[in-house]
């Protein structure tokens, strides 16, 4: 596939070879990881564009630097989107990422030292949610809620007894690997009675929230930090979330002048792109299929002999828990990539409820929808690449199926061009 956009790269042929490579292997192969999209080429263009060149330190009325009367315009308009979409009265539209807003949030919220509670990476949660690795461990006391061990399921008692006894400054709800809906409401009550705060990082099911297909959590959280690429199909970056102008005024200190220089404007203007495509109706249509997509590829693979966390999906992700699987044993997590991906199936392992392996190996894998149903794909492809995955996964060692579960997955592929 030759990238037409890309002339002037004719001049550093390296990088050219490497991007068209990479845009070959996003073309024929099937993106199944959980947190992937496809941008439009609008998103794309914004954020491929010149705007690059601006710095624009501060805020709209606040500049640092001059020039910014157009920027002030973008940054605007990306802002009142977010708004609109999401319904809520102020959106810091700035972090470079989703971590970069859970950072703002933690450091407007607390002071270095304090306890935050959120999920156990290993059960779902996210590295910024605690982990020793991770500034979120290394700043503050980490305590974290693990699911249920026999169901999977989130135990808000569980939540409960620990923020009385942890007593956190800040609660987190979200996660990067759980199958099910959130409950704010408990969320809200639990902060309310540990006299903490309530963060929701709806990084995952941003676009579930702006298509309505899941509660939002604006009448419930104090904070909300998301990702833009993941299901809202935008420009890779962050935002935040808030209900009322005190918190909108620490939250946008916190980003600049505390952890951010200047804004990247040009992913502010493809975020601006994508919450005006995510505002359309046709979004709405398209979570709608990714969430029938997931339910789908769940129920073959179950009866193909997988078992899945929870039993299944309500939202764009499913989880195999390959320990609990009849159809194989002994696989791990890491073999399955890899088999996977040499097959033309890309998806990532994870760790699983009372994991017994190390966070490198893993007994799971976790599946998502969205980025092929951005292509256009639906419940009779979900069918087939069902039975390739289950192909794939009983014979992880045999290298003729890989290839030819490679080919088949080519040709499906080829109907569904992703940039035409
Ligand atoms: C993906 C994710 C993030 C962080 O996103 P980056 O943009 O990779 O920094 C934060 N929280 C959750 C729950 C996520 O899934």
């Amino acid at each position: 596939m030759k990238n037409t956009t890309l002339n002037s790269l004719n001049n550093d042929p390296e990088i050219l070879q490497l991007i068209e490579k990479e845009s070959i292997r996003q073309r024929d192969g099937l993106e199944m990881i959980a947190s992937e999209n496809y941008t439009s080429k609008a998103v794309m263009e914004a954020q491929g564009s010149i705007l690059t060149n601006k710095y624009a330190e501060g805020y709209h009325g606040k500049r640092y630097y001059g020039g910014c009367e157009f920027i002030d315009g973008i940054e605007t308009l990306a802002i009142e989107r977010a708004k609109k979409l999401f319904n809520v009265g102020f959106a810091n539209v700035q972090p470079h990422a989703g971590s970069q807003a859970n950072m703002a949030v933690y450091l407007a919220s607390m002071k270095a030292g304090e306890t935050i509670l959120g999920m156990d990476l290993s059960n779902g949660g996210h590295l910024t949610h605690g982990s020793p690795v991770n500034f979120s461990g290394l700043l503050f006391k980490a305590a974290s809620y693990k699911l249920d061990a026999n169901t999977g399921l989130i135990n808000y008692d569980t939540i409960r007894a620990t923020a009385k006894e942890v007593k956190p400054k800040l609660i987190i709800a979200g996660y990067s690997a759980y199958p099910r809906h959130l409950d704010f409401a408990q969320f809200q009550d639990i902060a309310k009675s540990a006299g903490a705060e309530l963060l929701v990082d709806m990084a995952h099911f941003a676009g579930l929230v702006a298509s309505g297909h899941h509660q939002s959590p604006v009448p419930y959280a104090d904070y909300i930090t998301t990702t833009t690429h993941k299901t809202l199909r935008g420009p890779r970056g962050g935002m935040i979330l808030t209900n009322t102008e005190e918190k909108a005024k620490l939250v946008n200190s916190r980003i600049f002048p505390g952890i951010q220089g200047g804004p990247l404007e040009h992913v502010i203007a493809g975020k601006a792109v994508a919450f005006g495509e995510a505002l359309r109706p046709e979004f709405k249509t398209y979570i709608d299929q990714v969430l029938k997509n997931a339910k789908v590829l769940a129920a073959e693979l179950t009866a193909e002999g997988f078992s899945l966390v929870t039993g299944g999906t309500d939202n764009h992700l499913l989880l195999l828990d390959l320990s609990q699987s009849k159809a194989v044993t002994e696989l791990t997590g890491k073999v399955a990539e890899i088999a996977l991906d040499e097959a033309g199936i890309t998806v990532n392992k994870n760790t699983v409820p009372n994991e017994k392996r190390s966070p490198f190996v893993t007994s799971g894998i976790r599946i998502g929808t969205p980025a092929l149903t951005t292509r256009g794909m639906k419940e009779a492809e979900m069918k087939q690449i069902a039975k390739w995955i289950s192909q794939v996964l009983k014979n992880t060692d045999q290298v003729d199926i890989k290839h030819q579960v490679k080919q088949q997955v080519k040709e499906l592929c080829q109907s569904f061009p992703i940039y035409v």
